[in-house]
């Protein structure tokens, strides 16, 4: 599996959550879960760049020192405007795998134009931008990230939590796929909605949502420590995906998004003559 959403807790940070949560927690609690990669996020301040700059390093450096197994997804703050787009060449000169950035912690609006020129910058790298992606205070933003993916076509956007609550919205891919121009540029993680929404009324209606989607475009993921990866994959297994739609959800598109290695494919034994 790759885990495309956690935030292990980086040397010298505060926990998020009552307990700790540091990189060795996770690999101790997904012993046996066959997680071979997880994406490890941070979020910048607004108007501190040494502290963005200290904590993309830790990220960066969480990353060497696991040969990728945690894989580095860095983040910039929209409205540090020249500052936050150098900062961005630096974290892809550095290794950096994806940028993270959160309309609600972060406090911007994911129509603010400063974030759309952070979004066409990453894209100008190849790198795909992971948003948090429900909000309890922008009943708009739904909207405001297909237009986003509209307006910068080369971009690759992740759309974490699958807009919660909101999920139905997401059959608006659906629609655009019938478009010639559209192309397909918005993934959809999974984390905390899958939980949120198994075993429950929601289940079977969110799962009937992801497939208008496009199964292509899920990416399992935890958001550890706030969920926990074991509990997430159960939530992602028991919504009905087949074998191979799941090896998509759990590995495939994640590896082809992220650039990792692809899966290989068991190799049967010869058969005897
Ligand atoms: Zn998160």
């Amino acid at each position: 599996m790759i885990d495309a959403h956690t935030h292990p807790q980086l040397p010298g940070e505060e926990p998020i959550v009552g307990a700790s949560h540091t990189p060795e927690d996770y690999l101790r609690l997904t012993k046996g879960l066959d997680i071979r990669f997880a994406a490890a996020f941070v979020m910048a301040p607004r108007g501190d760049l040494p502290r963005t700059r200290a904590l993309n390093d830790k990220v960066l450096a969480l990353g060497k020192q696991t040969d990728g197994r945690f894989f580095p997804v860095c983040s910039v703050h929209p409205h540090d405007r020249a500052k936050a787009l150098i900062e961005l060449d630096r974290v892809v000169n550095a290794g950096a795998r994806a940028l993270k950035l959160h309309p609600n912690t972060q406090q911007f609006d994911v129509a603010d134009p400063a974030v759309r020129t952070v979004v066409a910058r990453a894209a100008k790298h190849g790198l795909p931008v992971v948003f948090d992606g429900y909000s309890p205070f922008d009943a708009d933003q739904p909207g405001k990230f297909v237009r986003l993916a509209m307006a910068e076509p080369d971009a690759r956007l992740v759309v974490a939590h699958a807009h919660g609550p909101q999920f139905a919205a997401l059959t608006v891919y659906e629609v655009l796929a019938r478009y010639p121009w559209w192309r397909r540029n918005v993934w959809i993680d999974l984390s905390a909605a899958a939980s949120l929404f198994a075993d429950g009324p929601f289940a079977e209606q969110f799962a009937w949502v992801l497939r208008k989607v496009g199964t292509d475009r899920l990416l399992f993921a935890s958001d550890y420590p706030l969920d926990m990866p074991r509990a997430a994959a159960g939530a992602v297994a028991s919504l009905g995906f087949s074998r191979t739609e799941l090896a998509s959800v759990f590995y495939d598109n994640a590896a082809r998004l992220f650039g990792l290695p692809t899966r290989q494919p068991k190799r049967r034994p010869e058969p005897a003559r």
